[in-house]
């Protein structure tokens, strides 16, 4: 068992041990911690006589995070003789990743680390998407009689926008809402679960992969990834290079980090203030900018900030982010003007940019942020495929269709393969 330890165990172990030692720095709520919490169970029993395994938590040792330089939660540490050793990791670690490291840090041999077999639900097959890809997949696995789960997130389905789809094949010109309602119920029927969530954590192991909601880390053996090309891209001027330096997209993981602070929170919906609500709650100095356009929609949002306390933009958008090392103010675009808002940290409440839900993963992605797949629709890591417009196949719903079916005909051979 990884043994809990406060900030004077802490120093006192680093300061008497003559060994190795991994510090594993977490946080309550946070569902990559509680994904990395039983990689840590196992590494310490495959390891048991090269080094120990601490957790520390974060929020209630902030000192000591802060002297050690922990801002993001997990954090892992390695020590060797007191120093520290190897390379540190953070947020969603691989299996690969944490072997990688030990291996670098304290020089022992890579071993096989199983990810237990949890005692909850295991997917057979989760599907990141509910468009065309995702749900034409959905009906091949569910159909096969594989416990099928298909994610559908926040941002619409690119067939959603469409007016009127007369290119498919086999059928007269429908709405593309209409085409995605059959494709939908036609996936249910077989038996698959469609659930609301966007993911905002991957992680990616060899006999389990998780996936980390708002909600929920899920388990399953094969993942196909159909995203798409909907959802939110990095607009934002220096979004991409402050990601984990002040920009998130996850209040629930990472705002402990930021009690007392000055936040803001760039959303359009009830979701996003409730995650204002929860900053809130830590002491922040909430700032909430809207783009939401609506006047009901306007209304809801100001009155719930009004009641709190949250200093609230209607009508805003955030243009661009400012800080060297970490984030320190933003800008925003009001129909008043512009201006600037002092912040460490902005949740930015939206649906992942893949590029930035994939970047840890270890899955190639090629130029334009298409996932590069060989002609079985398999990612370069096993287990995992990819079909839609994430592809960048054809762009059209036929095409997504296709790969979608033949994504699903590999996840099957390979479950077939593997179990
Ligand atoms: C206006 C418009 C009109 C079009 N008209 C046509 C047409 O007439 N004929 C034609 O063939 N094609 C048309 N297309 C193209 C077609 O819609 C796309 O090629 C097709 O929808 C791609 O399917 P997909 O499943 O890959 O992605 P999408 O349909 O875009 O679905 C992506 C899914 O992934 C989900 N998602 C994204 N991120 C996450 C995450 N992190 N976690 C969980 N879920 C996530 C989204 O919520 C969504 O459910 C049109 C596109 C547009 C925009």
């Amino acid at each position: 068992m990884v043994k809990e330890v406060n900030s004077q165990e802490l120093s006192q172990i680093l300061s008497n041990d003559k060994g190795r030692v991994v510090v594993d720095f977490y946080s309550t709520e946070c569902p990559p911690c509680e994904a990395l919490a039983p990689l840590l169970i196992e590494l310490e029993s495959l390891y048991s006589n090269d080094f120990s395994v601490y957790k520390i938590n974060r929020q209630d040792n902030r000192e000591l995070a802060l002297e050690l330089n922990v801002r993001s939660s997990p954090t892992l540490l390695f020590f060797d003789k007191s120093h520290e050793a190897g390379t540190r990791l953070s947020g969603t670690i691989t299996v690969q990743q944490l072997i990688g490291a030990v291996v670098d840090a304290f020089q022992v041999e890579a071993r096989t680390l199983i990810v237990p077999d949890a005692h909850e639900n295991i997917w057979d097959v989760l599907i990141l998407g509910a468009g065309p890809a995702g749900l034409a997949a959905a009906v091949y696995t569910a159909r096969a009689g594989k416990k099928t789960l298909v994610l559908k997130g926040k941002a619409k389905s690119h067939l959603e926008l469409a007016h009127l789809v007369e290119n498919y094949p086999g059928l007269p010109p429908l709405s593309g809402k209409e085409l995605l309602q059959n494709m939908e119920t036609q996936a249910q029927g077989f038996g698959a679960t469609i659930e609301m969530g966007d993911a905002l954590d991957l992680t990616f192991g060899h006999d389990m992969k998780l996936v980390t909601t708002r909600t929920n880390v899920y388990k399953a053996k094969t993942i196909i990834l159909a995203m798409g090309k909907g959802q939110h891209q990095q607009t934002i001027e220096n979004e991409e290079r402050l990601i984990g330096l002040g920009v998130s997209y996850c209040a629930t993981c990472d705002g402990a980090f930021y009690r007392g602070k000055k936040v803001v929170v760039y959303g359009n919906d009830e979701e996003a203030m409730d995650d204002a609500l929860m900053l809130k709650q830590l002491d922040c100095d909430v700032s909430f900018v809207s783009y939401c356009k609506s006047t009901q929609c306007s209304e809801t949002l100001h009155e719930s900030a009004k009641k709190k306390g949250i200093v609230y933009y209607p009508d805003a958008r955030v243009t661009s982010l400012s800080g060297q090392a970490t984030l320190e103010s933003i800008t925003i675009e009001t129909e008043a003007g512009t201006k600037t808002l002092e912040a460490e940290a902005v949740f930015i409440i939206q649906s992942v940019p893949s590029k930035s839900l994939l970047r840890k993963t270890g899955i190639n992605v090629e130029s334009k942020d298409c996932i590069a797949i060989d002609k079985e629709l398999r990612t370069n890591l096993p287990g995992i495929f990819a079909a839609g417009d994430i592809t960048c196949g054809g762009l059209q719903v036929a095409v997504a269709v296709g790969e979608g079916v033949s994504s699903a005909l590999s996840a099957l051979k390979y479950l077939r393969q593997n179990s």
